[in-house]
């Protein structure tokens, strides 16, 4: 008995689901984690080799990070064993036959994550009635085309500047991973008046001390190629981005790419994060250390998600651009305050803040 309920404490997870139908080899499992701000949102991950403790703490962070954003939504997770680059029609019958399994599941809603996308979420719909990250013909705000998280970033550094005490014109900015959060990033912080001066994606570095050409690298990328074949700046390898010297250090790519072994290479003064825990908890205590303000990844790039919810009750793309700014702009303020306040890394003001609201919701629940 104990071992089903390995993962209990204060606030769930409420309910762990195995979903198995053998004759389509589908094995999928469901946390549907904490509900007292609302219906669970959480992504569906595809991988060969995911466990269910992967999906239980996948499931926990969405709890904090949807609360966190000030969302009517609790968090959730959902898993489906299998390479998510089977046949389409494979892939199309396992992802309806698991839609079905968690039909009846209504307080948890679906979003793609890693092996899982749009096209994913509407046979999810179709099959159950609610999904978001949908295609934009069946009601889907297109959140990575327009850039909802890039644009919750750059309200984050607008915020978080003022604490430091530093100008966005002509402010230095470093991208690591030029992708859908990262070049959007960039962009809007362009139109503050900053300047790009190192961008990098899997084929290196590019530096421009003067800037770079923002628009151009986007093109670049959205052609298929890599940073690396654009013709002006100069060309360094991919690990080289931490050594730039800048005001603002984007990380957009991968998890843990600051470490105890890299942290003293860092040069800039704010860290917004894009990429989920981009620094591994020394990085991020040293960081705080030697003064470098970090906005932690569940409040600096909740514009997706905030996004995904407003798709969810039918807004518009330009109420969603709204509502990011409101409330990325709040939380930043909120948890830098409260971390200045009280001495503690931002990321523990941050989980202080989701924490504080699970509990008032708790309290107005049936059962607490
Ligand atoms: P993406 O695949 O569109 O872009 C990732 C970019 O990073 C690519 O350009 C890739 O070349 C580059 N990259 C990968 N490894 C790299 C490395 N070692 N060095 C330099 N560049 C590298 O992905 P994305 O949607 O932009 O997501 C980026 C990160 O942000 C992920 O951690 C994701 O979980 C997180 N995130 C994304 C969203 C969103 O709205 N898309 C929201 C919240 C968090």
């Amino acid at each position: 008995m104990e071992g089903a309920f390995r993962f209990s404490d204060d606030f769930g997870p409420a309910r762990i689901i195995s979903i198995y139908q053998p004759s389509l080899a589908l094995k999928a499992i469901l946390v549907v984690d904490n509900t007292a701000c609302g219906a669970a949102i959480g992504g569906v991950r595809m991988a060969p080799d995911v466990s269910v403790e992967e999906c239980f703490r996948l499931a926990r962070a969405m709890t904090w990070k949807n609360a966190a954003a000030g969302l009517p939504h609790g968090g959730g997770k959902s898993v489906i064993f299998g390479d998510p680059r089977m046949a389409a029609a494979a892939k199309e019958q396992l992802i309806r036959a698991f839609a079905g399994a968690i039909g009846d599941i209504s307080d948890y809603i679906a979003g793609p994550d890693m092996g899982t996308d749009e096209r994913c979420m509407a046979w999810i719909k179709e099959e159950t009635g609610r999904a978001v990250g949908l295609p934009s013909v069946v009601g889907g705000i297109p959140l990575d085309e327009i850039g909802a998280t890039g644009f919750g970033l750059a309200a984050c550094v607008d915020v978080a500047r003022e604490f430091i005490g530093f100008d966005l014109k002509g402010a230095r900015v470093a991208v690591q991973g030029f992708g859908a959060v990262g070049k959007h990033a960039a962009r809007f912080l362009a139109e503050k008046g900053c300047i790009l001066v190192a961008a990098s994606d899997t084929s290196g570095t590019l530096t421009a001390p003067s800037g770079l050409d923002i628009g151009a690298l986007i093109a670049l990328k959205e052609a298929g190629r890599s940073l690396r074949e654009h013709d002006r700046g100069s060309k360094l390898p991919a690990d080289a981005i931490i050594d730039v010297d800048c005001d603002i250090w984007i990380p957009a790519a991968r998890p843990d790419v600051v470490r105890a072994d890299n942290v003293s290479r860092l040069r800039a003064r704010l860290m917004p994060q894009g990429a989920n825990i981009p620094c591994t908890p020394e990085a991020e205590q040293a960081l705080y250390e030697r003064g470098v303000l970090v906005v932690p990844d569940f409040i600096a790039n909740a514009g997706g998600v905030i996004c995904a919810s407003m798709e969810y009750r039918g807004g518009t793309q330009r109420a969603a651009f709204e509502y990011i700014d409101e409330r990325v702009r709040a939380n930043t303020h909120a948890v830098i305050q409260e971390s200045q306040r009280d001495k503690i890394l931002p990321r523990a003001a941050a989980l202080k803040l989701a924490e504080r609201r699970v509990r008032t919701a708790m309290l107005m629940r049936r059962w607490r």
